[in-house]
């Protein structure tokens, strides 16, 4: 490896330690710790995820690094300290935010994403892409993950990392989650080398529910088989864990969906079931749905769910599905 690539991790390991013995054991990591503390973040997920806090000063990380030899620019170019604009130095990138460490694969820090302790903009800050960063390959806790993932051969994806922290220590150890980015084929391909299969966790806002729409395809294209875990709507993974509990999140991934289901289960949405021409309309387009299915008893599943709420004959239905088919072909 690069020796400056090299150096560049060292720094970001040792700002970890750092950030993270400011917020344990300083008075200016009290109001930090605090905030966690509401959050629900225990001590132990703190330590386990090495949560830190860079506080408001400009150059307090800056120093640390200059007082230990490391080059400034460099860890600029590394992403922790930012030039100054009148070219006079580097202060510090990360100010007043809590700090988690992002590790690469291998478990080694390779960038930050600082949050703001309570409301403000933005809410994150990411460290930029770097020679040992590149976001659209960042799978957050895969380190962690990994063993959990190839046992169980399933790994749950989620949005936030936040997220992730909550499901571990709610005993979902198998989560992972991009970084705020849109999921990238690199994603997909390192998903598919631990795992056969993947759990969709998103958000249940609009933004969640249409990410999974896109996420899916790219996922099924890797070779992945996809379910989706569908939470109630406006809340995250996190926020549900808080209000009902880890053992109501474990039996929500118990029992994900499949593709079709949940895209029945969008569809419906966007028609207005009251009406005549809105049942009309969702019943073609659902039938639809369900004439991509390879599997005829899957295929038959599903009719007779349709047949039965809608009050039409399961013929009826079969016959329309033949012929979506016979388009599709
Ligand atoms: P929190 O619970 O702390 O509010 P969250 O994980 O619920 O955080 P979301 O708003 O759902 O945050 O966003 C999901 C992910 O998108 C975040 O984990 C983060 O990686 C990314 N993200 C969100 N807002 C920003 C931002 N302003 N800048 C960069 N990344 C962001
Ligand atoms: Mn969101
Ligand atoms: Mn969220
Ligand atoms: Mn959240």
């Amino acid at each position: 490896q690069d020796p400056n690539e090299w150096k560049v991790i060292e720094a970001h390991e040792l700002a970890a330690k750092f950030y993270h013995y400011l917020l344990s054991n300083t008075k200016q990591g009290e109001r930090a710790k605090h905030y966690l503390r509401e959050r629900g973040m225990t001590d132990r997920l703190i330590d386990q995820f090495m949560i830190g806090y860079a506080p408001e000063e400009w150059d307090v990380l800056s120093r640390f690094l200059d007082g230990r030899g490391y080059p400034l620019e460099l860890m600029a170019s590394g992403g922790l300290l930012s030039p100054k604009s009148d070219g006079s130095g580097y202060v510090d990138r990360f100010r007043g935010r809590i700090m988690f460490p992002l590790w690469d694969r291998d478990g080694r820090a390779v960038a930050f994403a600082g949050r703001i302790i309570d409301e403000g903009q933005p809410k994150y800050l990411n460290s930029p892409e770097s020679m040992v960063f590149t976001k659209s390959r960042m799978l957050y806790n895969l380190h962690h993950a990994k063993p959990f993932v190839r046992k169980s051969k399933s790994a749950v994806l989620f949005e936030g990392f936040m997220d992730v922290i909550k499901a571990w220590n709610a005993g979902v150890k198998n989560g992972v989650a991009t970084m705020g980015t849109a999921l990238t084929e690199e994603h997909c391909v390192s998903l598919r080398r631990q795992a056969e299969e993947v759990i969709l966790c998103y958000d249940g806002d609009d933004a969640g529910q249409a990410a999974v729409h896109k996420s899916i395809p790219l996922l099924q294209s890797a070779g992945l088989k996809v379910l989706i875990a569908i939470l109630p709507k406006g809340k995250d993974p996190d926020e549900y864990i808080e209000e009902y509990g880890p053992e109501a999140f474990s039996r929500l991934l118990d029992d994900p969906v499949s593709t079709t289901k949940f895209r029945l289960i969008y569809s419906r949405k966007s028609h207005i079931l009251l009406k005549e021409e809105g049942r009309k309309n969702y019943l073609m387009e659902a039938v639809g749905i369900v004439a991509e299915l390879d599997s005829s008893t899957e295929r038959e599943l599903h009719l007779k769910e349709l047949s039965r709420e809608f009050d039409v004959s399961l013929e009826a239905l079969k016959q329309d599905c033949h012929e979506y088919r016979m388009e599709l072909q």
